[in-house]
């Protein structure tokens, strides 16, 4: 057997040295600006190698350099989705959609897989940024998120949780049978109640890779209080990471906004009140907000989601995109990034401004996601996330629905609006293992 030093040193000899990244110029008839709203016509992007080198109005196009016209397009940042689950789809057959059952049916490695491929489908909608929070299997979310780092794959940068920490039961009402061993739906969930046990929760989520924390703030009637909130936040913020509290009651929702919590997930115990404390003190709100549809919720529900959503912005709470999107339906032929687009119908149904639900989807989720020091707006020196569509979002925020090309990293996805992905497979990962 060779020495292994040997073949790796041999290997590396092999690569061109110093190998100029390839230069892409992007023409961009109409380049939008999310976060001001505003339009610019006649730019050019230049892209090198995995991030953006320069944007402006007719910058010289390298000798060189590949270029790519999407001068009868708008071209504007990647999309998030804020709260989703790539890694868990409960299903008609054979669960029922009962999604305590999909924990029984569908093992980890299973649900990685199920997350890599409603990855791509994501992708391919224009969303290039999710929070995956929760209902992961054994940290699927964060084996996903390593595999599109690394790259074996492409998807969406993932800003994975690991398993939701909460108290006794977590989000569950476990049988005694499947508790006491912890076999049956566990580690669906971290049982953290004592400090102890939540210091702890939060350092193995971080160890195995969580880049953000989400916990059950009153998943139980022994919910967690202000203080231990407090204490997750702050044990959590040694990580670098933020917190994603899911609430679910009035109660809840107080204990989440006085102790500071980044993000609330689910807006449906929100008060008018509790909205104003939030825009006060710039708490997100993932509202994941469904739609009423052939396939999926009800008329009431849609009522009462459209008239949260509508309070939460009057109020002015930082607002993402956020789906909790976690089901598919047989028969349905829409993609996961269809389905989750779909959400826009309860955006436009609460008369939310084209270009605020635009910033939603943008500048907000980069903000909630914790990544805009490094990617989302199209500045010089960000990785190059971006997508083109035919109409004007800004205008019609319909136009989001076409997505004619995406670009991850540089790296083409789809073009003519059509998945072009064979760039993003090759021969093994190009980022190195230890990439978490
Ligand atoms: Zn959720």
């Amino acid at each position: 057997m060779p020495n292994r030093l040997a073949v790796a040193s041999l290997l590396l000899a092999a690569l061109p040295a110093a190998a100029a990244a390839q230069i892409t110029a992007i023409r961009a008839g109409r380049l939008i600006d999310p976060e001001q709203g505003t339009v610019a016509t006649n730019q050019v992007i230049l892209v090198e190698g995995e991030k953006i080198k320069d944007v402006g109005p007719g910058l010289a196009i390298p000798p060189g350099a590949t270029v790519i016209d999407l001068s009868k397009l708008s071209v504007l940042p990647g999309l998030v989705d804020a709260h989703t689950h790539m890694t868990l789809t409960y299903k008609d057959v054979p669960e029922h959609n009962v999604y305590y059952y999909t924990y029984v049916t569908d093992s980890t490695p299973l649900r990685a897989l199920q997350g890599a491929s409603n990855g791509m489908q994501l992708l391919n909608s224009g969303f290039t940024v999710v929070r995956d929070v929760g209902n992961n299997g054994l940290y699927a979310d964060v084996a996903l998120r390593m595999a599109i780092e690394q790259g074996w794959l492409p998807g969406p940068t993932v800003i994975p949780s690991g398993p939701m920490i909460g108290s006794t039961g977590g989000q569950f009402w476990p049988t005694p049978e499947m508790y006491k061993q912890h076999n049956i739906m566990y580690p669906e969930y971290i049982d953290a109640n004592s400090h102890d046990e939540i210091v702890r929760a939060v350092r193995e989520n971080m160890l195995f890779g969580a880049k953000t924390i989400k916990i059950c703030v009153d998943c139980k009637p022994w919910g967690y209080s202000v203080e231990d909130i407090k204490l997750v936040i702050s044990e959590a913020a040694k990580g670098g990471c933020k917190v994603e509290g899911h609430v679910q009651t009035t109660d809840g929702a107080q204990r989440a906004i006085d102790a500071g919590i980044y993000i609330i997930g689910h807006g449906t115990a929100l008060t008018p009140e509790q909205h104003r404390q939030m825009a006060e003190k710039g708490i997100f709100l993932a509202g994941t907000d469904s739609p009423f549809t052939p396939y999926y919720g009800s008329e009431e529900g849609f009522k009462k989601n459209v008239a949260q959503l509508k309070d939460a912005w009057e109020k002015k709470v930082p607002l993402t995109f956020s789906t909790d999107m976690d089901y598919y339906k047989t028969g349905n032929q829409m993609t996961r990034g269809e389905l989750t687009i779909n959400f826009l119908l309860t955006w436009k149904a609460a008369g939310i401004p084209a270009p605020e639900t635009l910033k939603a989807m943008t500048i907000n989720g980069y903000r909630a996601a914790d990544v805009i020091r490094e990617r989302g707006p199209i500045k010089p020196g960000l990785y190059a996330d971006l997508i083109a569509v035919s109409g004007n979002p800004l205008e019609d925020i319909d136009a989001l629905r076409e997505v004619q090309f995406v670009m991850k990293n540089g790296t083409v996805f789809r073009r003519d609006g059509v998945m072009t992905p064979e760039k993003f497979f090759h021969a093994g990962p190009v980022k190195g293992w230890r990439t978490r």
